[in-house]
């Protein structure tokens, strides 16, 4: 007792310690409590869930909550299907695209060999493969911050690439992608495609071809609706039965009740999907020209947000300028990108705010 005391008191730590899973966890973007900013730093997507979405929502009946929701998830896994074309059987869910890769990485990554994924991409890929102690090797990008296939074809345990990739807006032509997948036929590729709606290719078409491939999509940002936590994922049979059975003796009840039947609704409305994903890509457009008016530096981004610098003004700078005007961007302050601000797309009034807010610093 007194001996722990002590050892407390110096600040060391305790036996217990010794078998923790230690983790330096992911840190999302902020959302701030405040009021009246433009908040252009998660890529949420500047317009409401679809109206199918409010209705369903109007039709709710409190009292089935008392029940567990169904393990299956079969209203939602249903209308991804109907929604894409394919089996059910080829449809995995999840609680964001982040459990439906977390599930995927404790799934298919389980060998010696490194996995492979690039030195700029989502910066949760590196925390998962620690959390689970899977070695991996992260694969610079090129200088205009593109993906070399040939990088991708080593030995290996398995493959991420997030397509168009994140935090850059740099997509991979189709090809590419595929070039990808069949140069590591004895390992699992994970496409992550958490932006594809808004101006990249999808690998969707090839889990026919390849038993290998899965493709990872979300509700978060095409689809209006982070706060409710839905990812997706589509792949061969066989690999949807893997996840289904590590998830299964993970937690059955990932889904819950508002998930299945607002999530359902959500994807039953292709008119008002395609409008809003089309609306913000013109918006992104139309940004593009003012950024580069002003002198910033991007490439060019396939997805709802642009990661730019100015050769003149530091990120930093920018950033805390933009704040204190009541506008909040992402940093990122890592090797090779600290001078950037990766941008979402809002409304073309909250666009307009930012630029006149630029064009008093830059
Ligand atoms: C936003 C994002 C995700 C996670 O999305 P959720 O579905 O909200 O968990 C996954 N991958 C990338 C590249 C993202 O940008």
């Amino acid at each position: 007792m007194t001996a722990d005391y002590d050892r407390l008191q110096k600040g060391e730590s305790m036996s217990w310690e010794e078998n923790v899973r230690k983790v330096v966890p992911y840190v999302p973007g902020e959302q701030p409590k405040i009021k009246n900013i433009i908040k252009l730093n998660t890529n949420e997507n500047p317009y409401s869930p679809s109206p199918f979405v409010y209705k369903a929502y109007e039709e709710v009946d409190l009292d089935d909550y008392r029940k567990y929701p169904d393990p299956t998830c079969s209203v939602l896994v249903d209308s991804i299907a109907d929604f894409y074309g394919v089996k059910k059987e080829n449809v995995f869910v999840g609680v964001g695209s982040d459990d439906v890769l977390a599930m995927a990485f404790l799934t298919f990554f389980n060998s010696d060999k490194p996995i492979l994924f690039p030195d700029i991409t989502y910066s949760f890929y590196d925390v998962w493969a620690d959390l689970y102690r899977i070695p991996y090797k992260q694969i610079p990008l090129k200088d205009d911050f593109t993906i070399d296939p040939e990088d991708y074809k080593g030995e290996n345990g398995g493959v991420v690439i997030a397509n168009p990739n994140a935090p850059t807006g740099v997509k991979l032509p189709l090809e590419a992608i595929e070039e990808i997948i069949k140069s590591n036929r004895d390992v699992v590729v994970i496409v992550d495609e958490a932006y594809v709606d808004f101006g990249a290719e999808s690998a969707l078409p090839l889990i026919d071809k390849y038993d290998n491939l899965l493709v990872v999509r979300t509700y978060s940002k095409s689809r209006s609706l982070a706060g409710l936590r839905i990812g997706y994922a589509f792949g061969c049979e066989k690999l949807i039965k893997y996840l289904l059975d590590a998830k299964f003796s993970f937690n059955s009840y990932t889904m819950n009740m508002p998930s299945l039947t607002l999530g359902a609704a959500a994807m039953r409305d292709r008119e008002y999907f395609e409008k809003t994903t089309a609306k913000v890509v013109e918006t992104r457009e139309r940004f593009k020209v003012e950024l580069r008016a002003l002198g910033f530096e991007f490439a060019d981004s396939a997805t709802n947000f642009v990661f730019a610098r100015h050769p003149e003004r530091s990120g930093k700078e920018i950033f805390e300028y933009l704040r204190s005007n009541g506008i909040i961007v992402r940093r990122f302050d890592k090797p090779r990108i600290s001078e950037y601000l990766r941008i979402s797309i809002g409304t073309d009034e909250e666009m307009d705010k930012l630029i006149s807010a630029l064009k008093e610093i830059v």
